[in-house]
């Protein structure tokens, strides 16, 4: 009877241990706010939620009924007379988008390419390339329109009803030109908010599909040689998001903190790794320097995992327990310290934000950038699906 007690506590830790763990690993998309960009200051750090993009990913064949458009012809941005073929019968409407305010508890409804304006700059610093800024306008209304169409009842729920929320940690950021104008004045923002305006409305009405449906195009900031394929950091194999060649490595000097090193001596990285449920299984007894072995890669060359202490962890753990800016590091014992140099930001997945730049530099236009980073997909009007 003892022992059956015993053996109920240990599985009750240790489901509690796995529970942790599960939930905090896996990411879905990188936040680099512009302001913060421009001024030397990245976000922290983005969303670990690998839920929030199973939901997405595993979803339903039958796309959900749109519940937020309305028919217009007032507005003066929206001409489609350059459209022809199939697609002008149905892509003149203006799309409205309802996001939820996570911090008011309010649901706005909002012309798509107007909240587009708000994304893009709050996701891509306005000083970029406007091919890349289009590039970026583009892979954001696609998000959209995905979480429009193929939200699962959940993700709905979360939302209130709305199609998508301003909080980053879960979809995408997201500010007003009143609120920009109020945070930073008015001088400041209106030549970068003209900048990315001509981004948004040069491309109005484009996303990016994949064998005809909506693509969740997620992004992220900068890669080393190769961007990540979603399998990898998700588990979930799909088609588009898988790794192609990206141009930073090459060109590392134009990129501030291309490279980071985060240092920790023995006693601050044990405590950091038991603090983060780490103690189970781990015997940190032997000396230091043979702590860290087996650092295994991937196919991309990020890692993989890791055996601390005779525990194996992976690389995507490490990196949100250590708030490391990409899994695609090195970890060694040198002068009694545990060094991470780590390449790029975010999970690498999709567009890189820095390498879509740099292709722009080269002369590359958007499509040519969203081609290169979504493999096989296309461009095509979202008016068709609503
Ligand atoms: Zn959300």
């Amino acid at each position: 009877m003892k022992y059956l007690g015993i053996l109920f506590i240990f599985l009750f830790a240790f489901a509690i241990f796995v529970t942790f763990t599960v939930i905090a690993e896996g990411d879905i998309e990188n936040i680099l706010n512009t302001a913060d960009e421009q001024n030397g200051l990245l976000n922290p750090d983005e969303t670990d939620n690998i839920q929030v993009f199973k939901n997405y990913i595993i979803k339903e064949n039958e796309f959900a009924e749109p519940e937020n458009f309305i028919n217009s012809k007032t507005s003066e941005y929206f001409k489609y007379s350059e459209y022809s073929g199939e697609n002008t019968k149905n892509i003149e409407k203006q799309i409205i988008i309802s996001v939820y305010d996570a911090k008011t508890n309010e649901i706005e409804s909002i012309d798509l390419n107007e909240y587009l304006c708000g994304v893009v700059f709050s996701e891509m610093p306005s000083s970029f390339e406007i091919e890349a800024l289009k590039a970026q306008a583009v892979a954001a209304r696609s998000f959209c329109v995905y979480k429009m169409l193929c939200s699962t009842d959940a993700i709905r729920e979360e939302h209130h009803g709305a199609d998508i929320c301003n909080d980053y940690t879960h979809c995408k950021d997201y500010i007003s030109y009143e609120n920009a104008c109020e945070k930073y004045s008015e001088e400041y923002i209106l030549p970068l908010w003209e900048k990315i305006k001509n981004a948004v409305w040069d491309t109005e009405n484009e996303i990016i599909t994949y064998e005809s449906e909506p693509a969740i195009t997620v992004f992220h900031a900068i890669s080393g040689k190769e961007t990540e394929s979603a399998e990898n950091v998700w588990g979930n194999a799909v088609p588009y998001l898988v790794s192609v060649p990206s141009e930073e490595e090459n060109n590392k000097n134009e990129i501030r903190n291309y490279i980071t090193e985060s240092i920790y001596n023995a006693d601050e990285f044990k405590d950091i790794l038991i603090s983060n449920g780490f103690s189970l299984r781990a015997d940190f007894s032997k000396n230091e320097s043979v702590w860290v072995t087996n650092i295994k890669l991937n196919s991309s060359g990020r890692v993989d995992t890791v055996d601390i202490c005779g525990k194996t962890v992976t690389g995507r753990r490490l990196r949100e327990i250590f708030a490391l800016r990409s899994t695609d590091f090195t970890l060694e014992y040198k002068n009694q310290a545990f060094i991470f140099t780590v390449i790029g930001y975010g999970h690498g997945v999709g567009m890189s934000q820095y390498g879509a730049n740099l292709m722009a530099k080269e002369g590359k236009n958007y499509k040519e950038i969203l081609l290169w980073y979504y493999t096989g997909v296309e461009i095509n009007q979202a008016g068709k699906f609503f």
